[in-house]
C-alpha cells in the first residue's frame, strides 16, 4: 500500500527528454503526491535535526520548491540561486560549465550575512556543476554551508566526489 512506498517510488522517469539519450528524473510526480512530497522534505531535513541552520538556498527552480517547503518546517528564512538574469535586485554571480558551454548563476548580495549557518538544497545531483556554483556564492557572501541536501544522486556522473573534496556533508534520498 502507500505506506509501504519510497520516495523514489514516486519518481518518473522519461527517455529521451531533454534531448535523445537522456533519461531525465521527474521528481514532479514526487511533489504532486501529499505523502511523497511531506516523505521527501521530512527525510531531506533529518541529518540536520538538532543543527543550527538560518538559510535554506535553493537552486532554480526545482530547488525552490523543495527548499521552500523545507525552510517553512525548520523556520528558517529561503534564499533562490537563480540562473542569470532573473533576480532583480544587486547580485553577485558565478560562471559554470555545462556538457555543451556554460551558464551562470546568481544570487543577492545581501542575501545572506556572514557567519550564517547555510543548508543547500536542489532536487538532483549529476555532476555537481550546479551545486559547486551556488556553494561559491553562498561562500564569497560568508555564510557556512552545512550540507547539501537532495532528492536524487546520479553516482555515476561524480557529483558527490567533487562537492565532498570541498569538503561538504552531501545527502541524498535515492539514485
Ligand atoms: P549538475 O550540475 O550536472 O549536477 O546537474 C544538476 C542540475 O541539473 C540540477 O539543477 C538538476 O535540477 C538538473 N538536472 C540534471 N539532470 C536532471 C534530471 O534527470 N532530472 C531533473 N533535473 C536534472
Amino acid at each position: 500500500g502507500a505506506g509501504s512506498k519510497t520516495v523514489k517510488d514516486y519518481i518518473r522517469t522519461i527517455v529521451d527528454f531533454p534531448h535523445e539519450g537522456i533519461m531525465f528524473r521527474d521528481v514532479t510526480t514526487l511533489f504532486a503526491d501529499p505523502r511523497g512530497f511531506r516523505m521527501a522534505v521530512d527525510q531531506m531535513l533529518h541529518p540536520y535535526a538538532g543543527s543550527r541552520i538560518d538559510k535554506v538556498v535553493g537552486l532554480e527552480a526545482r530547488g525552490f520548491i523543495i527548499g521552500g517547503a523545507i525552510a517553512h518546517q525548520l523556520s528558517t528564512g529561503f534564499v533562490p540561486i537563480r540562473k542569470k538574469g532573473k533576480l532583480p535586485g544587486p547580485t553577485i554571480s558565478e560562471e559554470y560549465q555545462l556538457e555543451y558551454g556554460e551558464a551562470v548563476m546568481e544570487i543577492h548580495d545581501d542575501a545572506i550575512a556572514p557567519g550564517e549557518k547555510v543548508l543547500l538544497v536542489d532536487d538532483l545531483l549529476a555532476t555537481g556543476g550546479t551545486a559547486e556554483a551556488g556553494i561559491k556564492l553562498v561562500e564569497r557572501l560568508g555564510g557556512e554551508i552545512v550540507g547539501c541536501a537532495f532528492i536524487v544522486d546520479l553516482p555515476d556522473l561524480g557529483g558527490r566526489r567533487r562537492l565532498e573534496a570541498m569538503g561538504m556533508d552531501v545527502h541524498a534520498l535515492c539514485a
